[in-house]
């Protein structure tokens, strides 16, 4: 047992990857009539991440978290229990009324993130899927209560795990973010292909 808990998948060692992962189904946790959704891709960036708006499962200081083309989503049953937890937040999170689950989450505002859905890969009934790859919004976790004076060792522990920490998200996805900032404002010129 390690004395720094970070996420259940990832405390009690990951399943390997499976490289023709393809999607599968995310089931919320209500034993009768569960929210049940389909995704028919693979996921993509999946991370640790520390912040406050993530659902985590119980205990757990951290969500694990990826997106997925949200063209490629869809509610396969008991559609009717999923709320969106708050209708001005940038990512839209459809979660399940009785459980609390967060099922997906998808960005629909002129945003990097446009088009893609956040979601919990840990809800897939299927294993298989990528491991996460680095630990975002490390430092908020302390927003959510946790010792501030603990989190040098929630720093090695993450780096233990292969994840790296950092208290935004990863180069590749603020490179990204900033990108279409600056192709958006002009300062990065767009050249047509
Ligand atoms: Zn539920
Ligand atoms: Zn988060």
């Amino acid at each position: 047992m390690p004395s720094i808990a970070i996420h259940p998948t990832l405390d009690s060692g990951f399943k390997a990857t499976d490289a023709a992962f393809s999607g599968g189904t995310l089931v919320c946790n209500c034993t009768s009539k569960p929210v049940k959704v389909r995704v028919k891709s693979d996921i993509a960036h999946n991370h640790a991440c520390g912040c406050t708006k993530c659902w985590k499962p119980e205990g757990a200081a951290f969500s694990v978290v990826a997106v997925a083309p949200t063209e490629n989503i869809e509610v396969l049953e008991n559609g009717d229990k999923l709320a969106v937890i708050d209708p001005a937040a940038l990512i839209q999170r459809h979660a399940c009324k009785e459980c609390g689950v967060h099922m997906y989450g998808p960005v629909e505002r002129d945003h990097a993130f446009k088009g893609l859905s956040f979601l919990h890969p840990e809800r897939f009934q299927e294993t298989g899927w990528a491991k996460p790859g680095f630990a975002a919004f490390v430092s908020s976790i302390i927003e959510s209560g946790y010792d501030p004076a603990k989190m040098d060792g929630v720093r090695a522990r993450l780096r233990d795990l292969g994840l790296e920490p950092y208290d935004c998200l990863n180069p590749v996805l603020m490179d990204l973010i900033a990108t279409w900032t600056a192709k958006k404002s002009g300062a990065l010129k767009t050249h047509a292909a």
